[in-house]
C-alpha cells in the first residue's frame, strides 16, 4: 500500500483491510472485486491484484510462509528488488539494505555524490563489513529508512541533530549536491463518452492509458483527421494528475444507441462495481446530462 503513497493516506485503508482480512489464509480466499473495493481511492490497483496473487502462492506453494531466499521472494507477483530485501531483513534478519528513495538520499549525502552517480550494489558490497557490524539487521533496515524520512529528509536535512554529521561530506562541503526535481509529464487527451438515454455510459476493460485498469475510460482517440468529430459535444475541459503525469482533458459526449466492440453499457448509478477514481470523476460530470 505504501508504494507511491504517503503513510497518512494509507493508515485508514490498512486498518480497514487488515480488519477484513486478518490472516494470509483469509486473504488468499478473497474475491478480487472485494479487494479492489477496499482499495478504492488508493490508486495503483495493480498492487492489490499482486497482493492477492502472492497470498494465493504463499498459501498453496509455501505452506503460508515467506520463502527465505531473496531471489525466491522476488519471483512473487509485485515483489521486486526493494520489497524482497525489506522482507528478508525484517522477517529473517538477513544482512541487506532496502534501497528506497530515503536510503539512497542518505548515502548520496554522506558521500556528497548525486544518486545517479552511485553504484549502490557495489557500495553495499565494498562496505559490507562496516554496514552489517550488527546482529540487528532488521532494525538496521528500518532505521535507515526512518533516518532518511525523519532526519536526513528530502527538503531540509536536520544536520544540527544528526549523529553522523562528522562523517558526512554533504554537511561539511561548500559545494553541496543539488536536489534533482522529479520530471512532470504534461499530456493532452480527449475522452469520448457514449451515453444512452437510460442513464448509461459505455465503459471498457481495455484502454490505451497504461496506468489505468478495469472498467475504464469510455474512449480516447485523437481528434486530428477524425471526420466523425462533428457528432461529439464538448462537456468540459479539466485537469487531472496521476503520479507524475499532468493531464489536460477535453471531455466529449454523444448520445448513441450503438457502441463499438469491447464496450458495455454501465449504469451511472451503479455503485457495486469497482471503478478507478479517474473514471468516477468522468461519471460525476456526465451525470449532469440526465
Ligand atoms: S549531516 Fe545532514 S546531510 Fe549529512 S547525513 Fe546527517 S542529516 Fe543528512
Amino acid at each position: 500500500m505504501l508504494q507511491q503513497t504517503q503513510v497518512k493516506t494509507v493508515i485508514p485503508y490498512f486498518e480497514k483491510f487488515t480488519k477484513k482480512f486478518a490472516s494470509l489464509d483469509s486473504l488468499s480466499r478473497a474475491n478480487e472485486n472485494k479487494i479492489l473495493k477496499l482499495w478504492e481511492g488508493l490508486g495503483y490497483y495493480r498492487r492489490a491484484r499482486n497482493l492477492l496473487a502472492t497470498s494465493k502462492i504463499l498459501v498453496n506453494k509455501y505452506n503460508s510462509k515467506l520463502p527465505r531466499e531473496i531471489d525466491e521472494i522476488k519471483t512473487l507477483p509485485g515483489i521486486g528488488e526493494y520489497t524482497s530485501n525489506v522482507l528478508a531483513a525484517l522477517i529473517y534478519n538477513k544482512q541487506t539494505l532496502a534501497l528506497d528513495g530515503n536510503v539512497k538520499r542518505v548515502i548520496s549525502r554522506i558521500f556528497n555524490r548525486e544518486v545517479s552517480k552511485i553504484d549502490f550494489e557495489n557500495f553495499i558490497n565494498i562496505n559490507k563489513k562496516n554496514l552489517f557490524n550488527t546482529s540487528r539487521n532488521s532494525d538496521l533496515v528500518e532505521a535507515m529508512m526512518e533516518f532518511g524520512a525523519l532526519v536526513c529528509n528530502s527538503k531540509i536535512p536536520k544536520c544540527g541533530i544528526c549523529p553522523i554529521r562528522s562523517n558526512c561530506k554533504f554537511y561539511k562541503s561548500k559545494n553541496k549536491i543539488r536536489k534533482i526535481k522529479r520530471e512532470v509529464v504534461n499530456k493532452n487527451i480527449n475522452i469520448f463518452c457514449y451515453l444512452s438515454k437510460k442513464g448509461e455510459i459505455a465503459l471498457t476493460k481495455k484502454n490505451n492509458l497504461g496506468f489505468l485498469n478495469k472498467f475504464n475510460l469510455p474512449k480516447i482517440e485523437s481528434i486530428k483527421n477524425n471526420k466523425s468529430f462533428k457528432k461529439w459535444k464538448l462537456l468540459s475541459k479539466y485537469k487531472n494528475s496521476i503520479s507524475n503525469k499532468k493531464l489536460n482533458i477535453n471531455l466529449y459526449y454523444q448520445f448513441s444507441k450503438s457502441i463499438p466492440n469491447h464496450y458495455s453499457w454501465y449504469s451511472i448509478k451503479n455503485t457495486n462495481e469497482f471503478l478507478p477514481t479517474f473514471t468516477k470523476k468522468i461519471l460525476k460530470q456526465v451525470s449532469v446530462l440526465f
